[in-house]
């Protein structure tokens, strides 16, 4: 099982993002907070999905999340990713869901409702992917 040795790019980042970016530098998940209606976001937006307000700012995510779905993959989808690996939605203690990827014991033995924290992908740039296991 190929874990998450190294990641072959490096995601773009905008200004939206660029707050994220940054908290990943000292490996901090931070999702985005709208300060209106009082809800987390993720991924990162200029207004909040809930109220269209632009009210938001960042908060400190707990890194603590649940599998919701996860799909094993067996063949590349590009040059440089390595299968097989896990890909899954986890759902974040602050009730948003994240796009990742499964590393460890979670990569080889997937299982949904199953308690996850976040770990780092390094990124030659110094940045990090939030990956959970
Ligand atoms: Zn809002």
């Amino acid at each position: 099982m190929s874990d998450v040795s190294e990641f072959p790019y490096l995601p773009l980042e905008d200004a939206i993002s660029a707050p994220f970016w940054e908290g990943t530098r000292n490996r901090r998940l931070l999702i985005q907070w709208c300060t209106q209606c009082h809800s987390f976001q993720w991924y990162p937006r200029a207004i909040c999905i809930s109220c269209a307000g632009d009210c938001l700012e960042w908060r400190s995510a707990s890194g603590n999340a649940t599998i919701n779905s996860w799909t094993r993959v067996h063949r590349s989808p590009a040059e440089g990713f390595v299968p097989q690996y896990v890909i899954a939605r986890v759902l974040l203690d602050e009730n948003v869901l994240m796009l990742t990827r499964l590393v460890g014991e979670f990569a080889d033995n997937p299982t949904c409702d199953a308690k996850v924290t976040v770990k780092w992908q390094e990124l030659s740039d110094g940045r990090a992917l939030p990956v959970f296991g």
